[in-house]
């Protein structure tokens, strides 16, 4: 990103101070919350064919003010210093947002997955891991990384092997690590999490009368129409969700190789197959092909759902923005120039740092099952199964008529970890939903959605150290 535009950390930043100056909190504490607590570069040499690689990479820690630390690890080409800072500030504020007990961290690694094979992506993971372990930068109660964009399931499980065969014998070793598959302690519900984090969001926001009135939109997803830019991970989930569980319409699609559209709805699943295929979006049946990727983003919808990375909406597009909603599914999508421009056009904004949350959220469920080694649902499962088959019978014979055998089926079914996992994730988002909200009725001055969670954050962090005396 040129120094020329605003940086993604310019646009933290000031998000940042547009919230400070209408709350409080004494200027000292606010510097103390802004700043990156610590930040570790390194470089490390890894055989890549027959030559070695230098690997730039990074660990920033930015809030101790409750610990472990936590946030997801970066692949990519693009990674510097000051986007895994960014990254990580912004982690704090969303782990106070949706009221999970982490401070904020993020690690990146300067490469490019696409262009290494599985070998070599093991040999750089379980390098940058050991370089993690070295310098005490990764735990269970310390520093907890995860997925982001360019890692997965896999990354994850080289890093828990790694540090479960260094640190051998340390019982929640499981728990240095979240996103892991279900097979290596990881949890079901995981790798959709921040995709559904960002539907029940939207649902939530959907459902005010009010708020979609002033927008010129009726309330509910049913019909609504959405434009995605980026079929990652949590891209492809919440368009898969907003469709299935929601009746949303996908109009609108973009991947690197460019942009599709098709008025009628897109279907993601046969969409996914299709580019699995062809190793391209572009030319899916049905559909026209815009004229660039980035046109997504002026599309005409209801909802804009920028999925993919930071800075992508910016002064030159903005003005060209048709849809009323954006909910960032992505970390720093709009920089904060360009938010201005959406502010004025009357565009509601949900921000990055409760919109997707859903991910940290899951991972803190994650996180705990390892430290309590067991799963959800294991002791109480057939007790509520029982209890709900009791309660059937009873009903059948006060009134003497039978419950068919597939309702009773549903009615009786205990809670698997799935189903526990969704309804935390939902009552987690929906409650910060309301959290946030609230501060904005509250406070006339708050007259966005980033602003009031920003500032719910920042109170709640500012607690946190005066409730530990370091401030008073
Ligand atoms: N990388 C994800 C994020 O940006 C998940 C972090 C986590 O689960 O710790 O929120």
């Amino acid at each position: 990103m040129s120094k020329a535009t605003v940086s993604f950390l310019d646009s933290v930043s000031a998000n940042f101070d547009k919230a400070a100056a209408l709350s409080t909190i004494p200027p000292g504490l606010l510097t103390q919350i802004k700043v990156c607590n610590a930040v570790y570069q390194m470089y490390f040499p890894v055989k890549i064919g027959n030559e070695y690689r230098v690997i730039e990479a990074y660990r920033v820690q930015h809030s101790h003010h409750r610990m472990p630390t936590k946030g997801g690890i970066r692949y990519s080409q693009k990674v510097d210093q000051e986007e895994v800072m960014a990254l990580a500030s912004l982690m704090t504020y969303k782990c106070a947002i949706v009221d999970v007990p982490f401070g904020g961290a993020k690690g990146g690694v300067k490469v490019s997955p696409r262009e290494l094979t599985s070998a070599q992506l093991q040999r750089v993971t379980r390098r940058y891991a050991m370089e993690l372990i070295r310098k005490n930068f990764i735990g269970p109660g310390i520093d907890v990384p995860a997925p982001d964009y360019g890692t997965g399931a896999k990354e994850m499980a080289w890093i828990y092997d790694t540090y479960n065969t260094i640190k051998g014998g340390e019982i929640d070793a499981a728990g240095c690590v979240t996103g892991k598959p279900v097979s290596q302690s990881g949890i079901n519900g995981r790798t959709e999490a921040t995709g559904r984090g960002v539907f029940y969001a939207l649902k939530e926001a959907l459902s005010f009368k009010d708020d979609m009135k002033a927008l010129g939109l009726t309330t509910g997803m049913e019909g609504k129409t959405m434009a995605i830019q980026g079929l990652g991970n949590v891209g492809y989930y919440t368009a898969k969700i907003s469709i299935d569980e929601g009746g949303a319409k996908v109009v609108c699609v973009a991947e690197y190789e460019g942009a599709i559209y098709d008025e009628n709805g897109i279907d993601i699943d046969k969409l996914m197959k299709y580019r699995k295929e062809k190793k391209t979006i572009v030319g899916f049946p049905g559909t026209t092909t815009l004229p660039s990727r980035k046109d997504v983003l002026n599309v005409e919808c209801d909802i804009l759902v920028p999925a993919a990375l930071e800075n992508q909406i910016r002064v030159n597009n903005a003005p060209g923005v048709k849809a009323k909603i954006i909910i960032e599914a992505a970390n720093g999508p709009i920089t904060s120039e360009a938010e201005k421009i959406l502010l004025n056009k009357n565009i509601l904004i949900i921000p990055d740092m409760y919109a997707n949350a859903g991910g940290v959220t899951v991972s803190y469920f994650e996180w705990l099952k390892n430290l309590s080694h067991m799963r959800f649902g294991r002791m109480q499962k057939r007790f509520e199964s029982k209890v709900y088959f009791e309660l059937m019978t009873t009903v059948e014979k006060l009134t003497g008529k039978t419950i068919g055998a597939k309702e009773k089926a549903v009615l009786t079914k205990g809670a698997d970890e799935i189903d526990l996992v969704r309804s935390g994730l939902e009552e987690t988002m929906i409650n910060s939903y309301h959290d946030i909200r609230n501060v904005m009725k509250r406070r006339k001055k708050v007259q966005d959605m980033r602003t009031a969670a920003f500032l719910y954050a920042l109170e709640k962090i500012a607690g946190d150290y005066m409730a530990l005396g370091i401030f008073p």
